[in-house]
């Protein structure tokens, strides 16, 4: 009997020196970089953003509202304000108002880079609740508010300004750059983005790597850390609605059967809410957990260390922080649509529901499907999907040159800033790229945290001045790098 406690006790220390030992192996996956002597911005800079944010270049879900002479107005604050941008650079409109240039490097042979951004914005929901006119580039308290600041013009103006500055001063990239500008991307990218892909594909252009919006450096969003978190996405998830329809008999309210379309649709739903997709580490998650536990407390650099033993554990923290959290470990599942009936006492003979599934990497809109057929495991439901699906996108190597060259520029304007991979819950034009290049990454050079989040989309959306000016240098220091 006391040989077998001591076996079980031995057994025990054993397990804890192999949690102990992967532990304290983790070492820190974050690079040194020199940091380098922030550039003056001219102050010219700054009122041409806000030149831009004064256009009104906004996408309306109803494609009657477009304002043509604001998509126009910025075609032409292009070439007002950036002459040697629209004199030296190769440029091709797409649907009129998209943007393609094309900055030759010293060495053609080169894969090129392609850098995206998108000019237009999502409408202002509510304008009263705004403390400022959202398309009056209003700098209060070294702010600067509007529509499109962080979303997404500050990308395209910071890129403009950075090439001008580049040019006037008589730098040539050694590889080849493109800009790539959608005016659609807020509604889709189908005229802008997309066709631009196409015509990358048609003659042959293979990028080095594409780099779009979709994560920025994270200011104390990420728990257990306190420095600032630039996550670099390497991937994003896909996108698949499903409609749900139940056809039955309806009559009169006053002698209900025992069930009604109502009540089977209800039931379906109901059954999708609360058996959702199962939590998962996806390829990206991984690359997350690498790149920070090291960086983190004992208590999640052990578990991120041994995630075989803690993997449900950690899965239930993510779950648990709801939202974001529970979206980056599962496909999610969300009733967008829930349509029946027409009159008080008229049981209706039709119900419908459209439920929308945001998948992560490794599943397919296929997979989905199977999976809202076998739950709700009803023959009245019928089960279709509405409208286009998008697969997740591929994952993007976070070990390759390119990956270390934005991490590198990262860590030269943001210093002390941690880096790691990590998986983009929402969609952006970078997807419809994926022919252009395997190497696509999504980053773009602010600082988003608890005071700015809800602003994306939002009320008063705004980014410091100095972050603008940021995001010149790293547009600037990224082609600088660029070898
Ligand atoms: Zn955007």
């Amino acid at each position: 009997m006391k040989k077998f406690f001591l076996g079980l006790l031995l057994l025990f220390l054993g397990f804890v020196a192999y949690i102990l030992i992967n532990t304290f192996a983790t070492t820190s996956k974050q690079i040194t970089v020199e940091p380098i002597t922030k550039i003056d911005i001219e102050q010219d800079a700054i009122s041409r953003f806000q030149q831009a944010l004064r256009i009104q270049t906004i996408s309306h879900e109803n494609v009657e509202d477009f304002d043509s002479t604001a998509f126009s107005a910025f075609n032409q604050l292009i070439i007002d304000n950036y002459p040697m941008v629209d004199s030296l650079l190769e440029h091709q409109y797409f649907s009129e108002y998209s943007h393609l240039y094309k900055w030759e490097g010293k060495k053609p042979s080169l894969k090129p880079v392609v850098l995206m951004g998108h000019l237009d914005v999502v409408p202002i929901a509510s304008p009263d609740k705004w403390t400022v006119d959202p398309f009056a580039g209003t700098i209060k308290d070294d702010i600067i508010w509007g529509r499109g600041t962080i979303d997404d013009k500050f990308t395209v103006i910071g890129i403009l300004e950075a090439t001008e500055m580049l040019l006037k001063e008589g730098f040539k990239p050694e590889r080849t750059f493109y800009f790539s500008f959608g005016h659609d991307e807020e509604v889709s990218g189908k005229y802008g983005a997309v066709k631009i892909a196409q015509y990358m594909q048609e003659q042959g252009i293979e990028a080095e790597f594409v780099m779009d919006e979709g994560y920025a450096v994270t200011q104390k969003l990420v728990p257990g850390i306190d420095k600032d978190v630039a996550m670099i996405g390497v991937a994003e998830k896909g996108i698949t609605s499903i409609a749900l329809q139940v056809d039955m008999k309806g009559g009169h309210s006053s002698q209900p059967a025992k069930e009604t379309a109502i009540d089977v649709l209800a039931n379906a739903v109901a059954k999708l809410k609360a058996n959702p997709l199962p939590a998962t580490f996806s390829e990206p998650m991984e690359g997350f957990m690498d790149a920070l536990g090291p960086e983190m407390g004992f208590v999640n650099r052990m578990a991120f260390a041994n995630r075989g033993i803690f993997k449900s554990i950690i899965l239930s923290t993510y779950e648990g922080a709801g939202g974001s959290g529970n979206a980056l470990i599962r496909t999610t599942t969300s009733p967008t649509i829930f349509q029946a009936g027409i009159k008080e006492n008229v049981i209706p003979t039709t119900a419908r529901a459209v439920v929308n599934f945001r998948i992560i990497p490794g599943q397919t809109a296929e997979e989905v499907k199977q999976h809202v057929v076998s739950t709700i495991n009803d023959p009245r439901v019928t089960v279709a999907f509405h409208g286009f699906n998008n697969d997740p996108s591929a994952v993007s190597p976070h070990n390759v040159e390119a990956y270390e060259l934005i991490n590198k520029t990262i860590k030269q304007i943001f210093p002390e800033t941690l880096t790691a991979p990590n998986l983009v819950i929402g969609a952006t034009d970078s997807r419809h790229f994926s022919g252009v290049s395997k190497n696509i990454y999504r980053f773009v050079p602010y600082h988003i945290n608890e005071q700015n989040i809800d602003s994306f989309h939002g009320i008063d959306e705004h980014i410091p001045v100095e972050d603008y000016k940021d995001a010149i240098r790293f547009y600037r220091q990224l082609m600088l790098n660029t070898k």
